[in-house]
């Protein structure tokens, strides 16, 4: 199978759910107001007031899928709660690493990846802010 983190087949189909970050950041701080869960299965993965938002970065990253599944394609995203490490969060599963980059799953249904963190860098733990949700 032929793959790489990076551009390569960055999907078209407009994907970006939309989701409306000024409800759930903190004006003054930008932590998140609401608790990060797993979107399949609810579980817990960051709690409120630890993340800080980005919206600086493009990366793309695989479609979602559970593991053992896989997935060719490409999603681009642009908003990300980062963590400064694995400590940071709830709960969370971290693959192995595929082109200096880990990414980050569901550490109980192992959805994924919702977010990544790369291996030189590793005092950023970045999520996708459109691939979790918020209670
Ligand atoms: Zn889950």
């Amino acid at each position: 199978m032929e793959k790489s983190g990076a551009e390569r087949n960055r999907t078209e189909n407009g994907g970006s759910t939309l989701l409306n970050v000024a409800d759930l950041v903190d004006n003054d701080t930008h932590l998140n107001l609401k608790c990060i869960h797993c979107k399949r299965c609810g579980s817990k993965l960051v709690r409120d007031a630890v993340a800080t938002l980005l919206e600086d970065r493009k990366i793309s990253m695989p479609s979602m899928h559970k593991k053992h599944e896989g997935s060719d394609k490409q999603e681009e995203s642009d908003t990300f709660w980062m963590l400064k490490n694995l400590m940071e969060f709830e709960n969370v599963g971290v693959t192995h690493t595929v082109d200096s980059i880990k990414y980050l799953c569901c550490a109980d249904c192992e959805v994924g990846p919702v977010g990544l963190t790369l291996v030189d860098k590793n005092d950023e733990y970045l999520v996708a802010a459109d691939r979790v949700e918020y209670r």
